[in-house]
């Protein structure tokens, strides 16, 4: 017959409309709770099971209104709170002051249950030494019998009992216990319907349970508060999901909350997927599926950047965000909001959108966003201050130096374009790329070349300029390629355009206004400045190449030492009518003056071999052949 002595309720009342729910009492343990010998995971109303608490025979204690009743379990309702291996405060049931008509010591506990899958049993405690509930056969106080509602006796060691009413609801139990001594089965367990609630309208409610180092306060069903755990948020269909933060020693599981089944079931813990570095993850289960996927989560919230772009990078796999790439905004500074600042490896001290001082090596040019004046390359790459052409100064060897020229991006006023630094609109030259490969090069649209824009420069061969008006001082000095520049419609030319360079032939044919020392000290050979109206001095000096010059019939003016050390100079042919005037010295090498022609107008020989200047040419000077 039946010697057990404990309580056993596994409530399995048939929740309409839930009839499929199983009876699965898994209470965890770490770290699966589905392993181990665990009193919460096997059927407790199993008389075989050994690992059931009850089974056995036990030693009855010899008083009993001195000791404690308790309920452990797990379920829905209050019993999310419950754990089947520890005492939790609010399931222990209370004594009450009065024994009942036949002298039974009463004990009483009122909760919440949803019938359909909650399980627990009413026992009497032994702790051990740290508090906790011993597993231990003949430990256990145990009530033989229980009775349902009609007061009929249920055999609680092979049967579950019924709730008569089937109603999720609170629930009153009431333990009546006989004094010491035996016999032991007439105790029993009332109960009574205290107030139905409304049944879960799911049948699942998902949480995620288990050791996460992130969220100290989650933990396992019977460890800790399930609403301390994090709840999944059902997508109304079939999806619940949450994105959490794991770590490399986490472990978990997704839990329904109302039947208590756990996904994984069997066989192990979810955990951090190998080969995703620790950070958020989202965790999918899908109703039905028996194991919840784990998926890692790109957190975008570092910046990423180089000298052009800035970017989202995630924060535990640096993989680009997608479509984030964008330029960097400065908003009016030099920083970024990704922190980028603009020039700073490039060393430009700008003042007032003006470069005051540059202090890089020449490897990198990187022109930063608020340069809003470009500086003249030839103070740039070393000539004196106010940009004096000054030769110790003046450096080609920092030409050669430049690999790349870059413009940071939130620059508006200048581009890179056909190997050269441009205004935006393209109409200005500020800077032909030193490094470019390229011997023959044409601007459609440049109208300006800008002060030094292709000084040094040691590959260009043939420069054209089909629509340049001004050119800017210094502007092709020193380079060692240039054959020939056509600049046909320019008609400002600054000083020492062509100074010391490779330059043969030109097309200056619309130049009117010329500074000083155009060609000096160059490889030009001819040269007919049919527009000219004023001329710098010393244009020719040192043009050991030079043999013929023509000046139109609007010069006015020549600066002086026009023509020294020229000796290979053979004509010379001035168009005005009127001799320019021509204040300074007018040097002839005395080599050059055995051959020397000077051809002007038939009408105006005498008054050429008359003026201040010209006179000192008066036996070169002949009329121009008609
Ligand atoms: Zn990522
Ligand atoms: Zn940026």
């Amino acid at each position: 017959m039946n010697t057990k002595k404990w309580l056993t309720l596994g409530l399995t009342v048939a929740l309409a409309g839930c009839l499929g729910w199983a009876v699965a009492a898994c209470a965890p343990t770490e770290p699966n709770p589905n392993e181990g010998d665990n009193p919460g995971i096997n059927n407790p109303d199993d008389p075989n099971n050994p690992d059931n608490p009850g089974e056995g025979d036990v030693t009855p204690d010899a008083d009993r209104d001195t000791r404690e009743f308790w309920v452990t379990g797990a379920g829905a309702g209050d019993l999310s709170t419950c754990s089947w291996t520890a005492l939790k405060p609010d399931f222990k049931l209370t004594k009450e002051p009065k024994k009942d008509a036949d002298g039974y010591t009463l004990y009483t506990i009122q909760f919440k249950i949803y019938a359909g899958g909650d399980s627990f049993k009413i026992r009497q405690d032994e702790k051990d030494a740290n508090g906790a509930l011993v597993w231990t056969d003949g430990t256990y106080f145990g009530i033989d019998e229980v009775r349902n509602a009609s007061g009929t006796f249920i055999d609680a060691g092979t049967k579950n009992i019924g709730v008569a009413t089937g109603k999720d609801g609170v629930y009153k139990f009431t333990v009546h216990t006989k004094p010491s001594p035996a016999p032991w089965k007439d105790n029993y367990v009332t109960w009574e319907l205290v107030e139905s609630v409304t049944p879960p309208s799911t049948t699942e409610d998902m949480y995620i349970v288990g050791k996460l180092a992130a969220y100290p306060k989650n933990d396992w069903p019977g460890y800790g508060k399930i609403e301390d755990c994090i709840h999944m948020t059902f997508d109304g269909d079939k999806t619940w999901s949450a994105t959490i933060t794991v770590k490399t020693n986490d472990q978990f599981k997704v839990y329904n909350k109302l039947n208590q089944q756990y996904y994984p079931d069997q066989g192990g813990n979810l955990t951090r997927p190998s080969d995703a570095p620790e950070g958020l993850f989202e965790v999918t289960w899908v109703s039905g599926a028996t194991t919840p996927t784990v998926k890692h989560v790109h957190n975008y919230v570092k910046w990423g950047y180089d000298d052009t772009h800035h970017w989202k990078a995630c924060d535990f796999d640096n993989a680009e965000q997608e479509g984030s790439r964008a330029e960097h905004d400065f908003k009016g500074g030099d920083t970024c909001e990704c922190g980028y600042v603009s020039g700073k490896d490039a060393e430009w001290k700008i003042e007032g959108g003006e470069l005051v001082e540059y202090t890089g090596d020449y490897v990198n040019l990187k022109i930063p966003a608020d340069l809003e004046v470009f500086p003249d390359f030839g103070t740039l790459f070393g000539m004196g201050e106010n940009n004096k052409y000054e030769p110790a100064k003046c450096e080609p060897k920092n030409v050669a130096k430049v690999q790349s020229v870059t413009i940071a991006p939130g620059n508006e006023h200048f581009k890179i374009e056909n190997n050269a630094v441009l205004s935006m609109d393209g109409t200005v030259l500020y800077m032909y790329l030193p490094y470019s490969t390229e011997t023959e090069v044409t601007f459609e649209n440049v109208t300006e070349i800008a002060n030094s824009a292709f000084i040094f420069n040691a590959t260009v061969t043939t420069a054209n300029f089909p629509k340049v008006k001004t050119v800017g001082k210094y502007a092709f000095y020193g380079t060692t390629a240039l054959e020939h520049a056509d600049l046909p419609l320019a008609e400002t030319i600054g000083n020492c355009v062509f100074s010391t360079s490779s330059v043969q032939t030109v097309d200056l044919s619309s130049a009117k206004t010329i500074g000083y020392e155009l060609f000096i000290n160059s490889k030009l050979q001819s040269v007919e400045l049919e527009s000219v109206v004023t001329l710098g001095r010393s244009a020719f000096s040192g043009c050991k190449e030079l043999t013929t010059v023509v000046f139109g019939a609007n010069l006015t003016e020549l600066g002086g030492y026009e023509f020294y050390d020229n000796t290979a100079l053979t004509s010379i042919t001035v168009k005005a009518t009127n001799p320019p005037t021509a204040t300074s010295v007018f040097l002839i090498a005395p080599a050059a003056s055995a051959t020397l022609k000077v051809y002007v107008p038939t009408d105006s020989v005498d008054a050429y071999k008359a003026a201040a200047g010209w006179s000192k040419l008066a036996s070169f000077i002949e009329a121009i052949a008609e």
